[in-house]
């Protein structure tokens, strides 16, 4: 496996792959893998004859007050783990090489679905994602990119993107990867203490309350949402951002549910902005 430093090298390596005829299924990724990287690379090796990762903690998309600093960091780890996974190269830019200029004057600025969910509390994050997903499809140029339904804002923006841009990659989205007790594996999971790493077991426990709700006839959402209100804040550490059920395609909130949705949350875990989601009504996932 390959570790490239430098966008020239790519384009090198990409380009000599490509007059072979092979295919490239890229997973952007921020690095400090666990088994859900690793989900959309074994996915990403199904459907293509290469597999890029990139690992970038990319500056654009944390506020001033969020954890670029503290975000952690081991490219000797994660090399090990994505080659263990089938990643064929990894693209792994010092900051320096991805904005020479910073903050660059062009961004890509995704309306409405940015706009709403972790939009909120995370002004600007969606617009450096965005951008920085822009820049490796222009670098790497897969045929296909793969994202996790863990972000699933994310994965709505960076489609709705590539549409709108007409970019010739298609976009794919790949089931949360959770641990035995069910919590969304993160990066950031590592912030939490043995008590928090307890309590944050409540995100999922309130998607599966709505869901079984749901299943019992109930399809209001705001007795949906008070009940997985009070089961959050049974959990002393926790403090919620939001909780919303939305529709699944663009993200406006319902008052009922009638369609397919994406019941989403993001709750503070002391200091650990935590967030998970579930879609409900619809067949295509069933993964909580
Ligand atoms: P990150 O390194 O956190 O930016 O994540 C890189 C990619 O991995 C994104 O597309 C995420 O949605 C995806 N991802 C992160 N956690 C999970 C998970 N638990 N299950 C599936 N995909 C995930």
């Amino acid at each position: 496996m390959l570790i490239l430093r430098k966008i020239a090298e790519v384009r090198q390596w990409v380009q000599e792959k490509k007059k072979q005829g092979l295919r490239v299924g890229l997973v952007p990724t921020m690095g400090y893998l666990h088994e859900g990287h690793l989900s959309l690379v074994r996915a990403a090796r199904q459907e293509n004859d290469l597999v890029v990762m990139s690992i970038f903690v990319n500056p654009l998309q944390f506020g001033p007050r969020e954890d670029f600093a503290t975000y952690p960091r081991d490219l000797a780890r994660d090399a090990d783990l994505a080659e263990r996974a089938g990643v064929d190269m990894i693209f792994a830019p010092e900051g320096e090489e991805m904005y020479p200029y910073y903050p660059q004057d062009t961004t890509v600025q995704v309306a409405r679905l940015a706009e709403g969910l972790c939009g909120v509390s995370r002004p600007g994050h969606f617009t450096g994602v965005a951008t920085v997903v822009t820049k490796l499809f222009m670098i790497v140029l897969p045929e296909r990119a793969y994202f996790g339904q863990k972000d699933y804002q994310q994965f709505l923006v960076i489609k709705r993107m590539a549409a709108d841009l007409n970019m010739p990659i298609e976009v794919r989205m790949v089931p949360i990867k959770r641990e035995a007790d069910g919590l969304a594996m993160s990066s950031r999971n590592t912030y939490l203490s043995a008590e928090e790493r307890r309590q944050a077991v409540c995100l999922v426990a309130a998607l599966r309350l709505c869901k079984e709700r749901f299943e019992q006839g109930e399809n209001n959402s705001e007795r949906l949402i008070k009940a997985m209100t009070a089961r959050i804040n049974r959990e002393p550490a926790a403090q919620i951002d939001y909780i919303k059920i939305c529709d699944a395609d663009t993200l406006e909130e319902m008052s009922r549910i009638d369609r397919p949705v994406v019941v989403a949350l993001a709750v503070y875990i002391g200091k650990t902005r935590l967030i998970d989601n579930m879609l409900l009504n619809t067949d295509v996932m069933k993964n909580v």
